[in-house]
């Protein structure tokens, strides 16, 4: 992990800012001016701008692969959502809703949702297909995230 920086995604450009861990103040997009989501909760992306943070991040970045109808995904959203808020800065999380996104699920061969996804510079590190307890749930992202490091 990149020592006091962290990195984080305005929902509004997409841009990416890097803000100092140290910082207290809410911080403005460079980008938009708009005020920065520091949480750390998942992001809802469309193809495009998926295309484009996957591209650019300079963190790596899990992607949550799901559809609404889908309950095991229904299921997994809080799981994600908190390991998402235990890494804010340091991991980008995005949901894609495949129902929308069909063209981004079929280049990345998702072919049963949830799947997780771990990108790291625009490529796959890792993939996770289908939900986990929450604790295996973290030990495959935290043993996935480090591999994105190296
Ligand atoms: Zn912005």
């Amino acid at each position: 992990m990149k020592e006091s920086m962290r990195y984080f995604r305005c929902p509004s450009c997409g841009a990416f800012n890097r803000i100092p861990e140290e910082e207290t103040r809410t911080p403005v997009c460079g980008g938009c001016k708009k005020p920065l989501d520091r949480s750390g909760a998942p992001q809802e992306v469309d193809e495009r701008a998926f295309a484009k943070a996957i591209e650019t991040s300079p963190v790596p970045v899990l992607v949550d692969f799901w559809a609404p109808w889908c309950g095991p995904c229904r299921m997994a959203a809080p799981i994600i959502d908190k390991l998402a808020r235990a890494m804010p800065g340091s991991l980008l999380v995005l949901k894609l809703n495949t129902d929308e996104a069909p063209t981004t699920a079929t280049r990345h061969q998702v072919s049963g949702i949830p799947s997780f996804v771990l990108f790291s510079k625009g490529r796959e590190i890792s993939r996770q297909v289908g939900v986990l307890p929450p604790a295996e749930m973290q030990r495959w992202l935290i043993d996935a995230a480090s591999r994105a490091q190296a």
